[in-house]
């Protein structure tokens, strides 16, 4: 089965390529030629899954999946949430996303935070959802190299290590990207076996 992955980002590709079975073939936005940037105009994380999935279906007319992810803090009632990407305003800026949060919990006890990842399939006619959540805390200072995005200030209840910290498949077998992957993954073997 040929899936797309509607993603330009090398890191989740690298991410979910490793996670998938053998019999699917994964390809990337960039391999369908399809280089524009999806717009996510949606408020929600399905929303946003969703619009770029059937994007792909609608324009390419290839069965495709995509995900959306928030970062969720509890003190700040779930922001930055859908707007994690551009939190710290327009160009989106990993770094400016870091120090607008840990300006916002500085001093703060409640660091709770969590991770939601909601994968939307369009599979011919067919739409699924799929979510995975990891949740942890919000560290007081970034830490470690790895990963992307907010990896490097993000903490996984019962580890030691920031996100940042851990090695590719340290982070690859726990994060809310590859628990709904795991869904999705579960989901296309069953159907592949009826
Ligand atoms: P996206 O919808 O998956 O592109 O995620 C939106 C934003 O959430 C990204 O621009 C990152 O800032 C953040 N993000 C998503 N996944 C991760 C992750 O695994 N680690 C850290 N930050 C992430």
């Amino acid at each position: 089965m040929e899936l797309i992955f509607a993603t330009h980002n090398k890191h989740k590709l690298l991410e979910i390529g490793s996670l998938l079975p053998k019999n699917i073939s994964l390809r990337s936005l960039d391999a369908i030629g399809c280089t524009e940037d999806i717009p996510e105009t949606s408020e929600t994380l399905e929303g946003n899954a969703l619009l770029k999935a059937q994007y792909v279906l609608d324009h390419y007319g290839l069965s495709c999946f995509a995900d959306d992810t928030g970062l969720e803090v509890h003190v700040l009632n779930g922001a930055p949430g859908v707007y994690s990407a551009r939190y710290a305003g327009e160009p989106k800026n990993e770094e400016r996303n870091i120090e607008k949060l840990l300006g916002q919990l500085h001093g703060l006890k409640d660091r709770r935070a969590q991770f939601t990842t909601i994968i939307a399939l369009c599979l011919g006619k067919e739409t699924h959802f799929f979510k995975g959540v990891i949740e942890g805390v919000i560290t007081a200072n970034p830490r470690g190299s790895n990963g992307f995005g907010y990896d490097p200030v993000f903490q996984a209840d019962g580890m030691d290590k920031t996100f940042a910290e851990l090695t590719f498949e340290e982070k690859n077998r726990l994060s809310h990207r590859a628990r709904a992957f795991s869904k999705l993954v579960s989901y296309l073997e069953a159907i592949k076996e009826e």
